[in-house]
């Protein structure tokens, strides 16, 4: 008898006596195991993978940006019979954000970086428009914008993280990287006066523009006094750690290019007391600073 088969038996059995296990809690035992576990990562552990591959359970997974629409790829490959839901209101969850700093730098625009969720949507995986409201575990199940119920064997958060500014005094508002629900934000200033962020599109775009209004100032600029550019790292939880260090390396060689370098000083200021938290690499940084004439300063926590 092969893997596969022994798995059927199993779940087969399971639904026959849900007064003693549901079939949830069966998947629960399974993902334990060697066999089920390389049917959740898609990988090889000698025949596991075509032995796992019929697997019974609705799959419902919380969020289709990057993480969650990967996910139900690789679900999807490796069951036969997967029944996978995502639940994911913005159409535009799976634009490539680490692409938002070349953007900043005004060497993408921003429709390269931007593609449609519905057509990243694995073949046979079923989308659900909206954003869970509510989730209620103890019956499997979780609620979509305050009224549809959905039921599930196994539940996928990838919710991903929300952006913050409101914990810096002075702006507003919290929104996801493609810039859905971003009033609040654009409101409280960011994206001119030169004042910018490449963690979300619009910001990013607009950074483009305030490089350029750098740049311009910078020519008309006569007094021995240089402008500043200040480039900050905060002490939350961010995604991408390199990316303040990218946009501040990409504005230096924007000012080089325009031959107005001498005119502007930049300067890093990151939360914690190096530039990395291997030693090999914060001593890299540090020289790479040090040959482009960076200034910076540790422990600094921008908060107004
Ligand atoms: C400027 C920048 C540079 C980066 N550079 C790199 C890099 O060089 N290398 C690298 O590996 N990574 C990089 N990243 C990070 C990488 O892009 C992200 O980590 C990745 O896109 C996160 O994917 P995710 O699916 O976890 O989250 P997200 O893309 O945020 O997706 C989460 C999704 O969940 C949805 N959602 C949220 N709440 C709910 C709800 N209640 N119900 C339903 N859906 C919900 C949201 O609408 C969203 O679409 C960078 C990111 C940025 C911003």
């Amino acid at each position: 008898m092969s893997k596969n088969q022994i798995l059927e038996e199993i779940l087969n059995e399971v639904d026959k006596h849900p007064e003693i296990m549901s079939r949830r809690d069966a998947l629960k035992f399974m993902s334990v195991s060697p066999v089920a576990a390389s049917v959740m990562a898609g990988t090889t552990v000698g025949a596991a993978t075509a032995a796992a591959a019929d697997v019974k359970g609705k799959i419902v997974i919380v969020g289709g940006g990057l993480a969650g629409m990967s996910t139900a790829a690789r679900l999807n490959n490796s069951i036969s019979n997967a029944d996978i839901t995502v639940i994911e209101p913005d159409p535009m969850s799976v634009s490539y954000q680490p692409g938002q700093t070349l953007v900043g730098a005004g060497l993408w625009d921003k429709s390269d970086i931007q593609y449609n969720r519905d057509e990243f949507l694995p073949s046979g995986v079923k989308l659900i428009k909206g954003s869970v409201t509510a989730f209620d575990p103890d019956n499997n199940s979780v609620t979509v914008d305050g009224s549809q119920e959905v039921k599930y064997d196994q539940m996928i958060i990838a919710t991903g993280v929300m952006l913050n500014y409101a914990q810096i005094k002075g702006l507003e508002g919290e929104i996801t990287s493609s810039g859905k629900d971003n009033a609040a934000v654009k409101n409280s200033g960011i994206g001119k006066d030169g004042l910018h962020s490449i963690y979300f599109q619009d910001g990013a775009e607009a950074t483009y523009k305030g490089i350029e209004e750098l740049i311009a100032k910078a020519k008309a600029h006569k007094g021995p006094e240089k402008l500043q550019a200040v480039f900050t790292h905060p002490n939350t939880p961010i995604k991408c750690g390199g990316a303040p260090k990218k946009i501040m390396y990409l504005t230096n060689a924007r000012l080089v290019e325009a031959g107005v370098r001498d005119k502007v000083e930049l300067t890093f200021y990151p939360n914690g007391g190096g530039m990395f938290g291997i030693k090999d690499y914060h001593t890299a940084i540090v020289e790479q600073f040090k040959t482009r004439g960076f200034k910076w300063h540790y422990n600094i926590t921008l908060s107004k």
